[in-house]
C-alpha cells in the first residue's frame, strides 16, 4: 500500500515511512493510495475472530513493509485481555431496549480510548526503530489523556523517550497521579509553570528549531497520525460483529469528537465496505463539527471562543484529523483540499463548501449533534438510573446526540472513550456519589511521584532535553 497527501503531493510513501513523521512535506496529511474493500466472503470470516487476530488482518492490507509475521506477535504483543482487561478487547453491552449499545474502548491503561491505538504505536515505534537504529526523543505537551496515553505506550520501550510538558497543578490529581507515578527512566515528566497553552508554545518553539530538531531526534505522537488512525479502524469492525448477527445488517454509530481521529477511522471502516449507516458526530460547546455538518461551513475558533467544558478532551478550536475526511469528500482534489485548508483558512479562518459538495455529505453517512453541560448531567443521570450504567462525560455527549439519531432497527452503537474515574467532579455533580474506579488504580494519588518543575522557558527545556539524552547514552 502507498500513501499520499490530502494537498496534492503524490509522491508515493510506504507505511514505515510515514510512520515516524508527521505531516506530509506540502502540509497535508497522509492517507492510503486506495481503501481496501472487504467482500463479504472475508466480512463473514473476520466476524469470528478474536480481536488481535482482527487487527492483524485489517493492518496487514495497509502494511506491506513489516513482515507478516513480526506484524503478528507485535499486533498479539499489543491487544491483550492482561492490558485491556477481557479477552474482548472492546465489549460492547446493550443499553436496555434503547436500541442503543456502548462499545468500551477505555479498558486500557490510562482509563480513555486513545489506547487502543497507542499501544499499538508503541510496539510498532519500538519495532522500527530497532530495525533502522535509531533513537526518538518524543516531545509533547499535555492536558492530560493524550499524554498519559503516549506515557503508557512509550514506557520502558527501546529507542524512545518521552519528554512530556503539562500546566503545572493545573491537571487534576487523578490524572496527575497517573503520569507523575511512572517511574521508568526514559518516561520524563515536565511541569511548567504555567498554563497549558505556554506548555504547548515551547513545543512548538522546540520543534520550529529545525537544527536543535535535528540533533537531538525529536518527534511527535500526536493524533494525526496515520498508524494512530488505522488501530482505530479495527473496532468499528470489533463492534459490528459484536452488535449483529449477519453481514447484511447495518449499524450506525456515535463518536464522542473533537480532533475527527476517532471517527476518521470509521469514515475509513465504511470506505472499506463495513455496512455502517451513519456516522454520527457528536461535540460538546465547542460545536465546530457539528456547524459544518449542519452548514458545510468549517469555521476555526479562535483560543478565547474555546470553551473550557466537563468534556475537556473534545475542547477544541480546530479538527486537526477533519482533512482527511474533506479530502475525501471533494472526490481526493488534493488542489480544492489545499485551497480550502491551506488558503481560505489562513485567509478568513473558514471555508464555505459548494451546494454540490454539501449535498455530497449523505452519502458519507455524516451526520451530527451537540451536547451541553446540562445535556451531560441529565444523560449520566438518566443512564445510572434507568440502566445502572456509569458512563463518563465524554460518553454522556455521544448517548445524548445517539438518542436523537437512533432509528428501528439498526442498532446505534455509542463509543465510550473514557471512564468515568478520571472525571470525578462531574460524576459528583450529577450523582451525587464517587465514580466507580478500577481496583488496580485504588491509591494512586499518593504513590512517589516524579516529574520536574520549570518556569515556561524554552531556553530550559532544551537544556533538560540534551543533558538527559547526553546521561542516557
Ligand atoms: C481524545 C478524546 C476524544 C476525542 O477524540 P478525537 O479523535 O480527537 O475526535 C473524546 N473523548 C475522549 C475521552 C478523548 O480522550
Amino acid at each position: 500500500m502507498k500513501y499520499l497527501s490530502t494537498r496534492g503531493d503524490a509522491t508515493p510513501k510506504r507505511f514505515c515511512e510515514i510512520l515516524l513523521e508527521g505531516l506530509a512535506p506540502d502540509g497535508g496529511l497522509y492517507l492510503p493510495a486506495a481503501y481496501p474493500r472487504i467482500d463479504s466472503a472475508t466480512l463473514a470470516r473476520w466476524r469470528g475472530l478474536a480481536y488481535a487476530d482482527l487487527a492483524f488482518e485489517i493492518l496487514s492490507l495497509y502494511i506491506d513493509d513489516i513482515p507478516a509475521a513480526d506484524l503478528k506477535a507485535l499486533v498479539a504483543r499489543t491487544y491483550t485481555k492482561d492490558v485491556f482487561g477481557t479477552e474482548a478487547i472492546v465489549p460492547v453491552r446493550r443499553l436496555g431496549d434503547s436500541g442503543l449499545l456502548i462499545e468500551a474502548l477505555s479498558n486500557g491503561p490510562t482509563l480513555a480510548f486513545k489506547d487502543m491505538a497507542m499501544q499499538l504505536l508503541g510496539n510498532l515505534f519500538e519495532y522500527e526503530l530497532a530495525r533502522r537504529g535509531e533513537e526518538l526523543n518524543i516531545l509533547g505537551a499535555t492536558s492530560g489523556d493524550t499524554g498519559s496515553a503516549a506515557e503508557y505506550a512509550m514506557r520502558g520501550k527501546r529507542g524512545v523517550r518521552v519528554f512530556m510538558l503539562s500546566p503545572n497543578g493545573r491537571m487534576s490529581p487523578f490524572q496527575q497521579a497517573q503520569m507523575f507515578s511512572l517511574q521508568d527512566a526514559n518516561i520524563h515528566n515536565i511541569a511548567v509553570e504555567g498554563v497549558f497553552d505556554d506548555a504547548q508554545d515551547i513545543v512548538k518553539a522546540v520543534s520550529n528549531d529545525l537544527a536543535f530538531k535535528r540533533a537531538h531526534k525529536i518527534g511527535t505522537v500526536n493524533s494525526i497520525n496515520w498508524a494512530r488512525l488505522l488501530a482505530q479502524v479495527v473496532y468499528y469492525f470489533a463492534g459490528y460483529f459484536q452488535a449483529t448477527k449477519h453481514d447484511s445488517e447495518q449499524v450506525s454509530f456515535t463518536v464522542p469528537s473533537g480532533n475527527f481521529g476517532n471517527v476518521c477511522a470509521g469514515h475509513v471502516a465504511r470506505m472499506m465496505g463495513l455496512p455502517i449507516k451513519h456516522l454520527v458526530v457528536a461535540t460538546n460547546e465547542n460545536d465546530v463539527l457539528d456547524e459544518f455538518f449542519r452548514t458545510g461551513s468549517y469555521r476555526v475558533r479562535k483560543g478565547a471562543e474555546t470553551h473550557e467544558t466537563s468534556s475537556p478532551s473534545m475542547d477544541i478550536s480546530k479538527a486537526s484529523n477533519f482533512e482527511r475526511f474533506v479530502f475525501d469528500l471533494l472526490g481526493r482534489d488534493g488542489a480544492r483540499t489545499r485551497r480550502l485548508f491551506a488558503d481560505e483558512i489562513e485567509k478568513q479562518g473558514a471555508f464555505h463548501l459548494t451546494a454540490d459538495e454539501f449535498a455530497r455529505i449523505a452519502t458519507f453517512g455524516f451526520q451530527s449533534g451537540k451536547s451541553t453541560h446540562a445535556d451531560r448531567l441529565a444523560t449520566i443521570r438518566r443512564t445510572f438510573e434507568a440502566h445502572a450504567t456509569m458512563i463518563d462525560t465524554h460518553t454522556a455527549d455521544g448517548v445524548k446526540v445517539a438518542a436523537e439519531r437512533v432509528e428501528p432497527g439498526v442498532p446505534m452503537i455509542v463509543l465510550e472513550t473514557a471512564l468515568p474515574a478520571k472525571f470525578a467532579e462531574t460524576i459528583r455533580e450529577a450523582l451525587g456519589r464517587e465514580p466507580e474506579r478500577p481496583a488496580r488504580l485504588e491509591g494512586i494519588e499518593s504513590m512517589p511521584k516524579r516529574f520536574t518543575v520549570m518556569p515556561p522557558d524554552t531556553a530550559l527545556v532544551k537544556a533538560y532535553i540534551t543533558q538527559h539524552i547526553a546521561t542516557a547514552t
